[in-house]
């Protein structure tokens, strides 16, 4: 496996899959065709590990987009007929496709974003699994409810929605776009995919292993660029029926009222402030493995990181000695280095906004316990030490606001109802933690805290039909099973009458 290898070797694999990028432009994949670069206005793709261009992106103008769109439109009456069994055939064939390239994806993936590779070695695995389980759904993806009544029977009957756009971040790209783009086409969607500008490599590998896939020209279409331009045009084409965005709040606000005027369906995954709540009755060993596991793995830069760490006041100086030893441990380096926990974060922009945290803790008056600076050591790389702040109180920009890097803020309790109002003092409500040895407790924070999902006594355990996505000001919808086909299909009510009942007379 990739995250096994030595570093070197792995350095010099990602080379040698890297190469092809920085010799030629990359550009869209429209309608079954790689879009020529030539004339085109390109930007550079920096990696995070050296801050040096890995090659140039064309960046897509609102007629690219309109072009693939278009394409979208063309091809979906075919794909949406295409019966159950045959797409599923295909997007096994696909997922078997990605296993194949799951080397290539590893470290591409790793060295685009600044994700360790021993996290990214799981990313085509994941992404595999996507395909397959929705796949398996393809067939069934039309099945509606039977509903009585006496004089009548109600059905319901599931159609896909039309061509959609999905719009994807750059903290863990590969496995968010096949989490996004596998139930839009079991259902019968035709896709456009705006990849992340910050990482955009793993979306022209997905569009290559589509074309390779055999899935029909138009049904997937990619185009590079950034959100002002191609993704808001994405979000206006009034070919495109509903929009699913995994980013930032404030990107789903813009995305908001851009698709407004063509009345889109919306599905939104955006950020979080997530509490992991510790109870001095919790395990205590296990609660410490998560805690540092859920903010410090993919460099903190994952939507579902437990960011503030509400700790009960009777065990807070025990929990937090054992936490700050533990980020002191960590190893930070190189994304291709199998011993790295913590990478380089994504880019200087994001590098600089975490940097900035660090001023304002001290000027609100938390300690920084551990961490809180950069690691020049390690060169010209995004490379930030692990961080822990203690004293911080809920008022705090540290407890309120989304760092997204390797970054925690840590608050004492004193019971539960006080730590519940904290876990809830915050805009988002994307996911929350709770770790306690008493049922009775879990089932009442359960109930409590405001998340559209909660582990208690685990961390971010994924299960592919359970519901997934935030409340507030963390998103609309949901993903997962039936909940993703319940956004990318209409639902239609059929009602049919057992010619028992008086239909009202008028006129006669
Ligand atoms: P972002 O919102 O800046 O960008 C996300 C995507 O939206 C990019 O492809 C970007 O080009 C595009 N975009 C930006 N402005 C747009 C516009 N006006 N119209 C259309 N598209 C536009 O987010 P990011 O910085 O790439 O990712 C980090 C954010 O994503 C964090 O807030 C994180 O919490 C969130 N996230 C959420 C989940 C979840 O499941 N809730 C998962 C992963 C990441």
């Amino acid at each position: 496996m990739t995250a096994n290898t030595p570093f070197q070797e792995n350095i010099d694999r990602a080379e040698g899959y890297l190469s092809r990028f920085a010799a030629n432009t990359t550009g869209h994949y429209i309608n079954g065709e790689w879009l020529p670069a030539e004339g085109a206005e390109t930007f550079d793709n920096i990696e995070p590990a050296a801050n040096t261009s890995l090659g140039k992106i064309v960046a897509g103008t609102a007629e690219d987009m309109d072009r693939a769109c278009e394409a979208a439109e063309s091809a979906f009456e075919a794909w949406s007929e295409m019966p159950g069994a045959a797409r599923k055939k295909l997007l096994i064939h696909f997922a078997d496709l990605i296993e194949k390239r799951a080397d290539e994806i590893a470290l591409v993936e790793s060295s685009d974003c600044g994700q360790a590779i021993r996290f990214m070695k799981q990313a085509a695995i994941r992404g595999a699994a996507n395909f397959r389980f929705f796949a398996d759904k393809a067939p069934e993806s039309r099945n509606g409810l039977s509903l009585f009544q006496d004089n009548h029977t109600n059905f319901t009957v599931r159609s896909p929605i039309g061509p959609v756009g999905i719009i994807t971040p750059w903290n863990t790209p590969f496995m968010l776009a096949t989490w996004k783009i596998a139930p839009a086409l079991a259902a019968g969607c035709t896709i456009v995919h705006k990849p992340a500008e910050l990482s955009p490599l793993s979306a022209t590998l997905l569009a290559e292993i589509s074309q390779e896939a055999g899935i029909p020209a138009g049904v997937w279409n990619m185009v590079h660029g950034f959100g002002e331009t191609v993704g808001k045009r994405l979000t206006e084409h009034k070919a495109i029926k509903a929009v699913a965005l995994v980013g930032e709040t404030t990107t789903g606000s813009h995305i908001m009222r851009q698709a407004a005027d063509t009345l889109k369906r919306v599905h939104f995954e955006l950020g979080g402030k997530n509490p992991v709540i510790v109870f001095e009755d919790a395990d205590f060993e296990r609660a410490l493995d998560a805690v540092v596991f859920m903010i410090y793995s993919l460099n903190g830069q994952r939507c579902t990181s437990s960011s503030r760490l509400l700790i009960q006041n009777s065990i807070r100086d025990k929990f937090l000695a054992a936490v700050k030893h533990r980020v002191e441990q960590l190893v930070v380096g190189h994304p291709l280095d199998p011993n790295t926990e913590v990478g380089p974060l994504v880019h200087q922009g994001h590098f600089e906004k975490v940097l900035s945290y660090f001023d304002a803790a001290v000027e609100e008056g938390a300690t920084i316990a551990a961490g809180g600076h950069r690691r020049e050591d390690l060169g010209a790389g995004n490379y930030v030490a692990p961080t822990l702040f203690t004293e911080a109180n809920n008022r705090m920009r540290i407890a309120q606001e989304e760092i997204f890097g390797p970054v925690l803020t840590a608050i004492g309790f004193e019971d539960e109802q006080e730590a519940i109002a904290l876990a809830n003092d915050t805009e988002y409500g994307l996911s929350g933690y709770i770790w306690t040895g008493d049922t009775g407790r879990a089932m009442r924070m359960a109930q409590k805290v405001q998340a559209g999902m909660l582990w208690i006594n685990s961390e971010n355990n994924r299960n592919l039909p359970s519901p997934f996505g935030g409340m507030k000001m963390s998103g609309i919808g949901r993903d997962g099973g039936d909940y993703s086909f319940d956004f990318y299909m209409e639902t239609k009510n059929v009602c049919i009458a057992h010619d028992t009942h008086n239909v009202p007379v008028l006129g006669r």
